[in-house]
């Protein structure tokens, strides 16, 4: 058994939270590998270090002084330290950033310095090694990262650990140059690290105990959803329920390593296990029919109507032109016989959504064009869907019942999820029928 456990920057805000993260590794042997993000916000108003670090960056780009800033980040890093009685030599430490920031050096070296100091003084409480994530994580010179250089390395110098802390969110290029990925980061690294040691589960410790069937500033109380398949988590992210990087999905879904979202704050709750579609089991299926309910608000649907369109051959590549020379994405296309609707977040349309509808009369030959605004989407997720008679059924008398007007439906051929349009007005009611009728029913 091997666990690769990240922790993200609430998990290591203050001594208090450095404390909590000790307990958990030091409880479980398994845990070989700490990945740690900079520390993060300690109360609702207080400033996360990476965000003080580009604060920094922005002071010396604009040739503003800034030692108050790095004072700020100083003050936080020695606090932690002589509270957990560390001997991590700070002043050193800080000396040689202050050489570097005087010598132009780039961004990516500031910003990455939370995450390094994280592990120097999370190594010194553990007594355990530190890998600096630069001589483990290489970058090509692309940006992408360099998979091969990096597996042997993590490979050659872990292998090496009983146990060691690895910063997370930055590597290097080829020239020793430090490279961060985008924020939230060091989801990656420690995903990178978890496929490379063929880690048994990546534990992924935040201040949440996981997903949560819907949102609970929407629902009261929502149940936890114990297990997800990444599929299922892709639905649910994309309509803003996220609590993971994007990009940290890959290393492990490929290697088959579950993912396990924990809370440094309460750290017996089993969380939330996210898993291949071909690793669900038993307990599973026991589970609700519907794994997730998530939503988002603003979206405008164009609505493009003509007689006999279909009939005609390459209407639609048509319309879709009109989206694609502007470089606009487009998310669902629900259709009719004579008519189909094109759906997008209102962002992306902004200010152009009535030159939109003009083009789209003239390419598709049609005065049978409007645009809806003030529109949400809501999907909802389950796998258990599939070939499952009676779940739209369920879905829709529910959204009837509590007089929801429905403005569109789309369910893919793989039946993994439905999303239903609905005003923006409904959104908050809608979600909470849907949760109602397959959780509390
Ligand atoms: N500290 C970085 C950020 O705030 C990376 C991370 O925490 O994952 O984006």
């Amino acid at each position: 058994m091997l666990k690769v456990a990240k922790f993200g920057g609430t998990s290591l805000s203050d001594a208090q939270q450095f404390k909590k993260v000790y307990n958990i590794v030091k409880n479980d042997v398994n845990r070989k590998y700490v990945v740690v993000s900079a520390p993060g916000k300690r109360t609702k108003d207080d400033n996360k270090i990476t965000d003080l670090l580009y604060l920094t960056h922005a002071h010396i780009k604009y040739s503003v002084p800034y030692e108050p800033v790095l004072k700020i980040i100083e003050d936080r890093f020695k606090l932690i330290k002589e509270e957990l009685n560390l001997k991590t030599d700070l002043d050193t430490e800080f000396r040689i950033i202050r050489e570097h920031l005087d010598n132009k050096c780039s961004e990516d070296y500031i910003v990455s310095r939370g995450e390094y100091l994280s592990a120097k003084l999370m190594a010194d409480y553990l007594n355990c090694d530190f890998v600096d994530a630069k001589d483990v994580i290489f970058f090509n010179y692309d940006c992408s990262v360099n998979e091969d250089k990096t597996r042997e390395k993590l490979k050659e110098i872990l292998g090496r650990s009983a146990r060691a802390v690895i910063p997370g969110f930055y590597g290097s290029y080829p020239d020793g140059t430090i490279k961060t990925f985008s924020r939230g980061g060091s989801d990656i690294t420690g995903s990178i690290v978890s496929n490379a040691m063929g880690a048994t589960i990546y534990e992924n410790w935040t201040d949440v105990s996981g997903f949560l069937v819907a949102d609970p500033r929407i629902v009261e109380n929502p149940k936890q959803i114990n297990k997800i398949t990444y599929q299922e988590l892709r639905e649910l992210s994309y309509m803003g329920a996220s609590v993971l990087h994007d990009e940290a999905i890959f290393p492990v879904r490929e290697a088959g390593i579950p993912i396990n979202i924990k809370n440094t704050n309460e750290p017996e709750n089993p969380g939330t296990l996210i898993i291949r579609d071909d690793q669900v089991d038993e307990d599973y299926a026991k589970e609700h029919i519907i794994t997730g309910i998530a939503g988002k608000k603003d979206f405008s649907f164009f609505y493009v109507h003509k007689e006999h369109m279909a009939n005609e051959v390459g209407i639609l590549r048509k319309a879709l032109e009109v989206f694609e020379n502007r470089g606009i994405s487009v998310d669902h296309i629900p259709s009719g016989i004579d008519s189909f609707t094109i759906v997008l977040p209102s962002e992306r349309v902004e200010k152009i959504s009535h030159e939109i509808v003009e083009e789209l009369k003239i390419k598709c030959k049609t005065e049978n064009v409007q645009v809806h605004r003030n529109l949400s989407l809501i999907t909802t997720v389950g796998i258990k869907m599939a070939y499952q008679p009676g779940t739209s059924a369920i879905l829709f008398k529910a959204l009837g019942d509590n007089n929801i007007n429905i403005r569109m439906i789309d369910q893919g051929s793989s039946e993994i999820n439905i999303i239903v349009g609905v005003e923006d007005k409904d959104f908050d009611k809608a979600i909470r029928a849907i949760y109602n009728a397959f959780i509390n029913q």
